[in-house]
């Protein structure tokens, strides 16, 4: 299996910057310049990160923001449906959930490493579940654990604290 799948992108009306100008206005809060440096560190690319590594990729890039800065912005960014979150074990997990089709996941317990897939058996799963509790089904998680095909393969490589 792939690292990684390449999902491909949904057409979305507006960009992330101008769904997160409008969410902060909605609010009566300012795009600043941090909150800028967020979104854009995170829109870069899509992968899934948590908020110490997206906290230094910011430092990497020269920037000045407080972990308690990126901390918020996440929040935010997750609750005008940007991203989504992830709970990995103690670990929360973010990635794109804007402009980005639907999809599960597969999470190898010895490299830590996420793998995504796409499913229409369990989209229909969630459909017929959602009908018969006359539930209407905004979303859904999915995580499948255990050890990938190179881990198991008996492959040792080094115990990775970040995510790919
Ligand atoms: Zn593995
Ligand atoms: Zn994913």
């Amino acid at each position: 299996m792939e690292n990684s799948f390449a999902l491909r992108k949904v057409e979305v009306s507006l960009s992330p910057q101008e769904r997160f100008e409008e969410y902060l206005q909605s609010r009566g809060k300012r795009m600043t310049h941090q909150r800028r440096v967020i979104l854009e560190t995170v829109f870069a690319q899509h992968e899934h990160f948590d908020a110490d590594g997206l906290w230094e990729m910011v430092q990497q890039a020269g920037h000045q923001v407080s972990r308690p800065t990126v901390y918020r912005t996440l929040n935010e960014l997750e609750d005008c449906g940007l991203l989504r979150r992830m709970q990995l074990g103690n670990r929360r997990v973010y990635e794109h959930d804007y402009g980005y089709p639907d999809h599960d996941h597969l999470y190898c317990e010895r490299c830590h490493k996420l793998f995504e897939f796409q499913c229409e058996e369990l989209e229909r799963i969630r459909e017929a579940v959602a009908r018969e509790y006359q539930f209407r089904a905004n979303g859904h998680r999915f995580i499948i654990t255990g050890v990938c095909a190179q881990c198991s393969q008996g492959r040792r490589r080094p115990r990775r604290l970040e995510l790919v």
